[in-house]
């Protein structure tokens, strides 16, 4: 039975790490909702320096790691809860996000979905824009979304109600452009920008209190930026992840997603030239951020 990308999010009641949050998409099909719920849950997991390695499992134990830039935190999380790995989901080549793939297929004869792109060699399927990761345990259906900008190469995928990011959309920010055009991150974002409002954005870093900092010399007069941001620092003071967070969420605060309400247009008029077009305006937003300092 096919999963619905219509989800309720709710905190589940198992036992988190320390630092750790797990959450909870129940999907329904809309025709026999009694018979036909799914429960997928989400568990990030602090790795290197300030990843997030992503753990989807359902209620039986099956799960799928997205960007496992190390194996032992996987290998941890999957051995203190029972949990069967059944697939990885690679978002781009770099090696905070891959980097302990070779680990865990050494444990764990799964299956690993990528872009094509010989800077990732474990891959053993490869995806492309529009296509479909269908896995049967966990029963999930990840459409692949090509976000060239970051990297070259880089996918998003999007299913029960979550997008995973990888490095493309942070919350309050973007990546940074290493191999793309402006012009080809703001077509990735705008895409990214289409999805329901209830979607869960997972990305692969916790840079959301400085994306923060810099978001609000966009936007000082922004209110709901300025609430996401307490809470974002209370949930970092208590040591938890500032994500997953609501796309609807970005879309009120996150200047990436912004570039064409008045207050952004208003910012690059006054910082750069006036700018010609949205493109402009987007390449003007991440060259300031590239040499913000907080
Ligand atoms: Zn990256
Ligand atoms: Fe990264």
């Amino acid at each position: 039975m096919p999963l619905t990308d219509r989800a309720r999010i709710a905190t589940s009641a198992g036992s988190p790490l320390p630092g750790e949050a797990i959450w909870q998409a129940v999907s329904r099909d809309g025709t026999h909702p009694m018979q036909t719920e799914r429960a997928v849950h989400l568990l990030p997991l602090p790795a290197l320096a300030d990843n997030y390695i992503w753990l989807l499992h359902d209620d039986n134990g099956q799960a799928i790691v997205v960007d496992p830039g190390q194996s032992a935190p996987v290998e941890h999380a999957l051995i203190k809860h029972g949990w069967q790995l059944r697939a990885i989901l690679l978002t781009h080549h770099h090696d905070d996000h891959i980097g302990g793939v070779a680990g865990l297929l050494a444990n764990h004869p799964v299956p690993v979905y990528a872009p094509d792109d010989a800077r990732i060699p474990s891959a053993s399927v490869h995806v492309a824009d529009r296509g479909h990761v269908r896995l049967a345990a966990p029963q999930v259906d990840f459409e692949v979304i090509a976000v060239p900008g970051h990297t070259r190469s880089h996918v998003a995928y999007y299913g029960a109600g979550v997008l995973f990011a990888g490095d493309t959309l942070f919350s309050l920010g973007c990546g940074r452009l290493f191999e793309g055009t402006p012009a080809q991150m703001l077509t990735s974002l705008d895409r990214l920008a289409t999805l329901p409002g209830d979607t869960q954005l997972c990305c692969a870093h916790e840079y959301t209190v400085a994306n923060g900092r810099f978001a609000q010399t966009v936007e000082p007069g922004n209110t709901a930026l300025a609430a996401r941001l307490a809470e974002v620092r209370r949930l970092r003071d208590n040591h938890q992840p500032s994500l997953p967070v609501s796309l609807a969420s970005e879309l009120a605060t996150n200047p990436f997603l912004r570039i064409d309400v008045p207050a952004v247009i208003d910012w690059c008029r006054r910082h750069h030239q006036p700018p010609a077009d949205r493109t402009a305006r987007f390449a003007c937003l991440r060259a300031a951020k590239d040499v913000f300092h907080a």
